[in-house]
């Protein structure tokens, strides 16, 4: 599951393709004027021109952290998953190992609060058990693999990957985790709210520990030995920015190797429960991390690693526990670290673990009953007019030699759009899930995406996986597999709008497809050939180009800043933020050529077609964030805020200063010696 390039919260939306114009404008909306502030200057903040009144009149609920129409959009989605697993866990006559079955008890598990509060940490007792009765630091590691199983994936995490040398293959990978901090920088950098993360970490662990059974001196020991182990464990990560370039996570190791780097781990009894051969090809993401780990090993008393796994047990269970498990984690998790005042309502969460755990049985009833058939075929149509347009951009650009071009085009010729839902869905019928056990049908479920990913390694590859669930509100682009995908779940309004016209359907889902195609060529996609190959295909002087290219934007969003001292990491948003100027402008060129040879649209409420793309853009992407989440974002999300996603591309685009007629010195209007221009 490396390297999607999500969209992340993109919620929402699609089912028809866009219609042809003119006459038919009569009868289809355009943008929604009342969201406008109409006392914000478009040429001075288009963010607030375009969306500021919707945000005035719709603060964030309680529960969430982001806010928009999209966001609410995907919100109501939840409430279709809600009636299906309502219909399926009140059916008692669903077939055991059916879908029904599995999709219901396992809801009607998760809403059978009282159960699952009687039981308070009942559950983990057996684990916490097996921990304490450990004498050596072997078998600690054997629990440490039966946590694998379960999803708990610490201290390194073991899956699958494809080859990026021999892309039709899957390969093990091995990664650095080891984390309960959201980022290294939280151990390591000495600014006043790392410094305040930490203690409020350790307070968060000691409150932990107490609900569990510790006395209060045990619980603030536990506190302190696990932010020291992890703070030395951060200090060997790479840092975020780094790791988006490929090249830097690409060590293919030999298990030899892997021995020789982290000699402290029984790497033979961990192959063997994992049941891979030891001749498995096989990548480690982070050697310098797996080195610092082996130190560890070796150096912390075993009694410390009782502590540190007991922790990443509760840390990752929590929300399957009793009451007071799920408020302590949801107050610093939710609450503390990303703003939100109250926890989603229990049927919420229990339809979201429902799609997170058994995906494809939620997911194969959400798409009969919600995704109409004719909604493939039409974005199918869109994907293939913005590809043409894409390759229209490319072959226009003057600074690209024939030879980077030619492979290009065989790159875009090669894309492989995915969308609504796979084409095979997944078997749950050997999984056992029970009315009266919430905790362990978590378990089982987990136990199934773990063993789903490593069934496939020393495989081929399975060209027709999904990364994401068909309900997902959200869409990516998979540099391996060279494909964008759209799941079913964004596919309706706001992001498509059947009733809407063109201008606002290309200027919404028609720059998410753009930008799920830019990614492509964006600083990470671009190493990447048409096989998914990780392998140099540019000519040396036109990779420079690109790159200082690519580097005027990382300097433009390195000026962004949410608050005093507290800016984006241009290096960190630099593959989104290219995905975003260049889906903008190839989706404009895309509905350009849409209209060519028809009469022009009219305006509608005053607005130019093209004014009404630039809308629909500002309004789809017109997210109020709490500041908890924002600074979160800053810290560790490889997308700028929505703010500077409205902002940022169109600050850039010509047809967006010709459009609004905006003055050369515009705020919206970068001068002509910064502006930044990739695809
Ligand atoms: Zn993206």
């Amino acid at each position: 599951m490396h390297r999607l390039c999500s969209l992340w919260a993109l919620l929402s939306f699609l089912p028809l393709l866009v219609q042809p114009s003119s006459a038919q404008n009569f009868s289809l909306h355009g943008i929604d004027v009342s969201d406008l502030d109409r006392k914000a200057d478009p040429c001075n903040d288009f963010f607030e021109f375009s969306n500021g009144t919707w945000r005035t009149n719709n603060p964030i609920p309680a529960s969430m952290t982001h806010w928009s129409k999209r966001w609410a959009a995907g919100e109501t989605s939840k409430e279709k998953l809600k009636d299906i697993l309502e219909a399926a866990a009140a059916d008692k006559n669903a077939p055991k190992g059916s879908n029904e079955q599995i999709i219901g008890d396992y809801y009607g598990a998760c809403m059978d609060e009282s159960r699952v509060n009687a039981r308070g940490m009942e559950p983990l007792k057996p684990w916490f058990a097996r921990i304490d009765a450990a004498s050596n630091i072997q078998e600690l590691q054997h629990i440490m693999a039966d946590m694998h199983d379960i999803m708990v994936d610490h201290p390194f995490a073991f899956g699958s990957q494809q080859d990026p040398h021999k892309p039709a293959w899957v390969l093990a990978d091995i990664a650095a985790s080891g984390l309960g901090l959201p980022d290294r920088d939280y151990y390591l950098k000495p600014e006043a709210r790392f410094k305040e993360a930490r203690e409020k970490y350790a307070v968060h662990i000691a409150a932990m520990f107490r609900l569990a059974g510790s006395d209060d001196k045990t619980a603030g020991d536990a506190a302190q030995t696990i932010v020291a182990m992890e703070s030395k464990l951060a200090q060997a990560w790479l840092e975020k920015a780094a790791l988006r370039d490929p090249v830097a996570t690409d060590h293919n190791t030999t298990f030899a190797q892997l021995q020789a780097m982290a000699p402290h781990i029984d790497w033979v009894e961990y192959f063997k429960h994992q049941q891979i051969p030891q001749d498995v090809d096989m990548n480690v993401d982070q050697p310098k991390f797996m080195q610092e780990l082996d130190r560890r090993m070796s150096e912390e008393p075993i009694a410390n690693w009782k502590v540190y796994l007991k922790w990443h047990l509760l840390d990752t269970t929590a929300p399957y526990l009793s009451a007071p498990f799920v408020e302590e984690d949801f107050s610093f998790n939710g609450k503390y670290l990303s703003g939100a005042t109250e926890n989603k309502p229990r049927w919420k969460r229990c339809a979201e673990s429902t799609d997170q755990f058994l995906g494809d049985a939620l997911g194969q009833k959400y798409v009969e009953k919600y995704f109409p058939p004719e909604a493939k075929e039409r974005v199918q149509e869109m994907v293939r007019n913005l590809l043409a347009a894409m390759r229209d951009d490319i072959l226009s650009r003057p600074w690209m030699s024939d030879d980077t071009k030619e492979k290009a085009m065989a790159k875009i010729a090669t894309f492989n759009p995915k969308i609504g839902y796979p084409d095979k869905w997944k078997d749950y019928s050997h999984l056992e899930i029970r009315r009266d056990a919430f905790f362990e049908d978590v378990l089982a479920g987990r136990h199934f995406v773990e063993e789903d990913d490593r069934q496939l390694i020393g495989k081929p590859v399975d060209r027709g996986r999904w990364g994401m669930t068909p309900p997902t509100s959200n869409a990516y682009y998979n540099p391996l597999l060279n494909e964008i995908v759209f799941p079913a779940g964004i596919l309706q309004p706001p992001a498509f709008d059947s009733k809407a016209v063109d201008a606002v359907n290309y200027g919404a889902i028609g720059v998410v497809i753009g930008h799920e195609i830019s990614h492509g060529f964006d600083d990470e996609g671009a190493q990447y050939d048409y096989l998914g190959r990780l392998r140099n295909w540019w000519t040396d002087s036109d990779l420079k180009q690109f790159q200082a290219r690519a580097a005027c934007v990382a300097d433009q969003f390195d000026n962004y800043f949410i608050e005093p001292g507290v800016h984006h990491n241009g290096k960190l948003v630099l593959g989104e933020s290219i995905g975003d100027l260049g889906g903008a402008k190839v989706a404009l060129l895309a509905y350009r050529k849409s209209l060519e040879g028809k009469p022009r649209p009219p305006d509608i409420d005053g607005f130019t077609p093209e004014q009404q793309f630039f809308i629909a853009w500002g309004q789809f992407r017109g997210d109020a964030i709490r500041i908890e989440s924002q600074r979160l974002m800053m810290q560790t999300d490889p997308h700028p805020v929505a703010k500077y996603r409205v902002i940022g591309p169109l600050s850039n685009l010509p047809e967006f200063q010709r459009a609004w007629s905006c003055k050369a010195d515009a705020a919206m209007v970068r001068p002509e010696e910064k502006r930044c221009d990739v695809w």
